[in-house]
Order: C-alpha cells, then structure tokens, then sequence
C-alpha cells in the first residue's frame, strides 16, 4: 500500500495565522526547532498512480503543488485523485473540495450523516453541482466494507470513533455514529492494514480492535493533555469531545 501524508496539523495548520504562542512564534523566529505543518490529509494507492483523497484540507492546493503524484501525466488536464473519502464534515476536512473545483465531477464517499450537514449547514455539495457535475455522492454504512472507484486492491471500512458535530451542525454536541469515521484501509492483495483517525476523541470498545490489527496507525495527535489548550491560554475547550 502506498500512503502519503499531504498534512498532519490540526485545524488552522502550523503555525497558526493568528496565533503567537511559544510554539508559533517560535517557528517563525528560528528558535524552535520544528517543521511548519499543513492541516491533516492523506492519499492512499494500491499502485502508486491513481490515488485516493482521504479528506480535503484548506491547504489541498498547497499539498498538491508539493505532490507530484497526483499530477496527471499524459493529458491537458485531470488529477490522479481517483475518489475522495470524507471521515467527517469539519471545515478542517472539507473546505479544500472548493478548491478542486476545476476538476468536478469528483466521486466522494462520506456517511449520510456527513452528507447532510454538507448540503445544509455548509452546503458544499449543493453548491458545487454547477461545476460540471460537481460532487458525486457514494453512501458508506459504518462497519460495512466498501470499494472506491480506483484502487480495487484496497478495501475500506469506516469505524464509528467518538468526537463532536462541526460547531454549524445541528447534531454539535450530540454526533451520531456516523458523523465520525477512522477508515481501516486493506490492501486486500497483499493484506497491509492501515487505520487511519484524523479526529479520534479517545478510543472505545468499538475502535480498540481496529487499532491493534492494524499494520500502520495514523491517529490524531493534536493535544498531549486534556486541559492543553486552556492552559497555554489559546482556548477554551477540553481535548475531549
Ligand atoms: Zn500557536
């Protein structure tokens, strides 16, 4: 299985464009030794040529333009961004589909959870059927097995986790199943596993048997403690849902 990591930050990249604390000012004054980092994607492959898009950050054209994978070769124009999955409805997620405009139609697979807050508080998909079929919607069922358009070797499985609505959806602080998904990617060819759960809250019962039969684990990492963001004094929200 081929993966590679578009970006890894949380939402609002880093560093942040508003925000001066140790670790962003740090960063741009040469003090602390990090890496500036675009807000968390990642594409996956079967065969190295034809991808698919897991979440659209609103970095995605940045991320493109430092991928030369998923530069088509061989035609005027396209993308090698066969599908796109959506573990979430959350701006942070969601936003870079804007900016793939130019190239609709797309064939995106998100629950029907996800889909309905992107065709009312954030009608992304309402709005982008003016561009030559815009957003085509594929239904995935959490726990059911599903293939995408490209990349037949590879087998998804999307996981309920634990995490909240976006602020805009109606269901913010009382999410159902499936408005939060981690993906369990099989390569079905060779049986490399990957879990992949950009917005895990905190693992339960439900996601523990995926994270220790996985091969490869990307998992949120935004916070080392519950209380980090009160505490450094930049918000105030626990890390938990
Ligand atoms: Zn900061």
């Amino acid at each position: 299985m081929f993966i590679k990591v578009l970006g890894s930050a949380a939402g609002g990249g880093f560093p942040q464009w508003n925000c001066n604390c140790a670790n962003c000012s740090g960063l741009r004054n040469g003090t602390l030794q990090a890496q500036a980092r675009t807000q968390s994607s990642i594409i996956v492959s079967d065969n190295g040529e034809d991808w698919v898009l897991c979440n659209a950050s609103p970095d995605i054209s940045q991320q493109i333009a430092h991928t030369p994978e998923l530069i088509k070769k061989g035609v005027l124009r396209g993308t090698a961004i066969g599908s796109i999955i959506l573990t979430d409805s959350q701006i942070d997620h969601t936003t870079g589909l804007l900016s793939l405009r130019e190239g609709c139609p797309h064939q995106v697979w998100c629950t029907p959870e996800v889909h309905a807050d992107l065709t009312s508080g954030f009608p992304i998909f309402t709005m982008l059927q003016h561009w030559n079929g815009g957003l085509q919607h594929h239904a995935l069922t959490p726990l059911e097995p599903f293939r995408v358009d490209v990349c037949g070797d590879l087998q998804f499985t999307a996981i309920p986790i634990l995490s909240n609505a976006p602020p805009y959806s109606p269901y913010r602080d009382r999410p159902l199943p499936g408005h939060n998904v981690a993906l369990f990617i099989e390569n079905t060819a060779n049986r490399q596993t990957l879990l992949y759960a950009p917005g895990l809250g905190e693992p339960d019962a439900v996601i523990m048997p995926w994270l220790q039969k996985a091969d490869c684990l990307l998992i949120d990492g935004t916070v080392w403690q519950d209380d980090e963001l009160l505490a450094t004094g930049v918000g105030k929200n626990p890390a938990k849902p």
